[in-house]
């Protein structure tokens, strides 16, 4: 096959020309950074998984209409998507303090929030993201009243559906970062959920133990991390059935 033009590479994905313009694919590696890049590792296998995790939430959230990049699955590691223009902002939604508002505010992890919180912060490695309001969002024109809007509507749609979903498999929905584009069709333009969701931006514990099946584990050096993003993969009903070391390669699947 001949070579593509990588467009973008990032922590977790690299993003390659698609086959249409305006297509991309989107590739899952196995690296992972935290604490703004200045922790740096490997989780054998959490392409593969991610890649199957986002393409099952996506595709669960196309289905009941929201508008995702979301194309297909193309094998273990890559999915087509629809370009997009980034809005460069990273949208969180919280159901239970954990994370940087726990450690901010002094409010224990675990405490359940009285009502869901959404926060913005400014997607910028160099500023390591800092937290922004609304009033900075349209101030420096990096979206829209409009957008911002459109953006709030679809994180609480996506938080009430996911919370039920992972509910359903034994799974708290603590947290979770969204990021949004811009999708032009002719004159219009849409706001489309983009990137990825999977336990590299989720906050999930085992409903009954607490047990964290995510990114924190890496973060705060727990072990079993592969074994977290699996057993996600699991509950969920979409742990490849030979098992994540099998499938690394790239294989076309229809
Ligand atoms: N998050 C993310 N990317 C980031 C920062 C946060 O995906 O650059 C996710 C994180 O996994 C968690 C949620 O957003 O599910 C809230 O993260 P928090 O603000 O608590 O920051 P952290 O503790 O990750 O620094």
């Amino acid at each position: 096959m001949a070579r593509r033009r990588q467009v973008y590479e990032g922590k977790a994905k690299i993003l390659f020309e698609g086959p249409e313009p305006g297509t991309l694919v989107q590739y899952f590696k196995d690296d992972a950074t935290a604490f703004n890049n200045q922790k740096k590792g490997t989780i054998t296998g959490k392409g593969v998984l991610n890649n199957r995790i986002s393409e099952y939430l996506m595709t669960r959230l196309n289905e009941i209409g929201v508008p995702t990049h979301f194309i297909r699955r193309l094998n273990m590691r890559e999915q087509l998507v629809r370009e997009v223009e980034i809005v460069p902002l990273e949208v969180v939604v919280r159901n239970v303090a954990a994370g940087s508002l726990a450690t901010r505010l002094g409010i224990q992890e675990g405490t359940r929030l009285p009502r869901s919180i959404i926060e913005y912060y400014y997607k910028n490695d160099q500023l390591g993201d800092p937290m922004v309001s609304e009033e900075h969002i349209t101030c420096f024109g990096w979206a829209s009243t409009q957008d911002l809007d459109d953006m709030v509507s679809l994180a609480l749609r996506v938080n009430d559906f996911l919370t039920g979903l992972f509910l359903g498999v034994g799974i708290t929905l603590v947290d979770f970062k969204l990021e949004f584009g811009r999708l032009w069709e002719n004159e219009d333009m849409r706001i489309v959920l983009a990137d990825e969701i999977s336990p590299d931006n989720c906050r999930l514990w085992d409903l009954k133990t607490g047990e964290k099946m995510d990114k924190d584990r890496f973060r705060k050096d727990l072990g079993k991390v592969e074994e977290g993003y699996q057993e996600v993969a699991r509950r969920l009903g979409i742990l490849p059935e030979a098992g994540v070391r099998d499938m690394k390669g790239p294989e076309t699947v229809q």
